[in-house]
């Protein structure tokens, strides 16, 4: 799926996915906790939103088809210095 094409993300939500590196992208959208198949999942069909300053992923877990949500901190740091 292309990840560059933005499907029902809200403006705010876009301009926070698109800082994330694609990489970090395919990342996040492969290793999200479902409940129902008690694993890491990918999630599909998903849109984004913004809450409360952090990013909001929702969408349909690709094996169960159950619904997920993940929250991507926007900046969730504490120190950081230049590391591996
Ligand atoms: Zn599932």
């Amino acid at each position: 799926m292309p990840i560059e094409s933005i499907p029902k993300f809200t403006p705010p939500a876009a301009k926070l996915w698109d800082a994330i590196p694609t990489d970090t992208r395919k990342r996040l959208l492969s290793n999200v906790w479902c409940g129902k198949c008690r694993h890491d999942v990918t999630i599909t069909n998903f849109s984004g939103a913004v809450k409360g300053g952090d990013l909001l992923l929702v969408g349909k877990c690709a094996e169960c088809r159950g619904d997920l949500a993940r929250l991507i901190e926007s900046k969730g740091s504490t120190g950081g210095s230049a590391g591996g």
